[in-house]
C-alpha cells in the first residue's frame, strides 16, 4: 500500500538552531509548525537514552496537538569524559543555552582528566534520534551519528550547540566552520533523516 505523505507536521523542539537545520531537510512542500507561537513548553527529558527522549518528546506534542510530531534529541559524546555531556547535552548550557558556558565546561572537564588533553586526540560522536509520533499514537524512530574528535579550541560561528568544537573525522573543519549544506552532507541529523525522509 502506498504511504500517505505528511504534508502538516509539528516539529516538537524549542531549540532554534534544530528547528532550523530540520527545516532545511524537509520540503518547502511541508506546513511546519512549532511550539514557539503556540507557546507550548517542553516536557521533562526523563529518557535514560537519546530514543527514549525523542518519543517522549514527539509523544507530548503530538498529544497536545493533536497533529503529526518530528522531535529529535540529540547530542554530543566524548569518550574520555565517559561519553558525557550525552543525553545531558543541552542541560550543559544552564537554562538560558549558554553554549559558550557549556563548550567551558567541556574544557574544563577535559583538563580535569588531562592536562595535557589539547596535544590528543579527543574522539567524540554526535549522536541524533528522530522520531514521528502520529495521533493515534503509533511512532517510529531512527537514529544517525557522525564521529569526530573535540578541537582544542573554539572555532568557526556557523551551525548552534556544540558545532564550533566538534570535528568530524577525516576533516580538519569544525562543523562550525563549515557552511549549513557542507555540514548537512555528512551530520548526524541528516543520516537519521535519510533513514525516515520517504514518510514526507
Ligand atoms: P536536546 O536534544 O534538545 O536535548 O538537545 C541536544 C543538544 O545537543 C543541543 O542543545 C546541542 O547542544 C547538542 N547538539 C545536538 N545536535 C547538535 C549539532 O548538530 N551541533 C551542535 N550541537 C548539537
Amino acid at each position: 500500500m502506498k504511504r500517505k505523505k505528511i504534508i502538516n507536521l509539528f516539529v516538537g523542539t524549542n531549540n532554534r538552531g534544530k528547528l532550523r537545520e530540520i527545516k532545511d531537510l524537509l520540503s518547502s512542500k511541508i506546513k511546519i509548525y512549532s511550539p514557539y507561537k503556540l507557546k507550548i513548553k517542553s516536557p521533562k527529558e526523563t529518557g535514560t537514552t537519546f530514543k527514549e527522549n525523542s518519543l517522549i518528546k514527539s509523544k507530548f506534542f503530538s498529544k497536545k496537538t493533536g497533529m503529526i510530531c518530528l522531535a529529535d534529541d540529540s547530542g554530543l559524546e566524548i569518550n574520555a569524559l565517559g561519553k558525557k555531556p550525552g543525553i545531558f547535552s543541552s542541560r550543559w548550557a544552564g537554562p538560558t543555552g549558554n553554549f559558550n558556558n557549556a563548550i567551558k565546561k567541556v574544557f574544563r572537564e577535559l583538563n580535569n582528566k588531562d592536562k595535557n588533553w589539547k596535544s590528543k586526540k579527543i574522539k567524540a560522536r554526535f549522536i541524533c534520534s528522530l522520531s514521528i509520533c502520529w495521533p493515534n499514537g503509533k511512532n517510529i524512530t531512527r537514529s544517525g551519528k557522525i564521529e569526530g574528535f573535540i578541537s582544542s579550541k573554539k572555532k568557526g560561528k556557523n551551525g548552534f550547540g556544540y558545532d564550533p568544537i566538534f570535528i568530524p573525522i577525516k576533516r580538519k573543519l569544525t562543523f562550525a566552520q563549515m557552511s549549513p549544506s557542507h555540514k548537512f552532507k555528512i551530520d548526524h541529523r541528516s543520516k537519521a533523516f535519510k533513514k525516515i525522509k520517504n514518510f514526507f
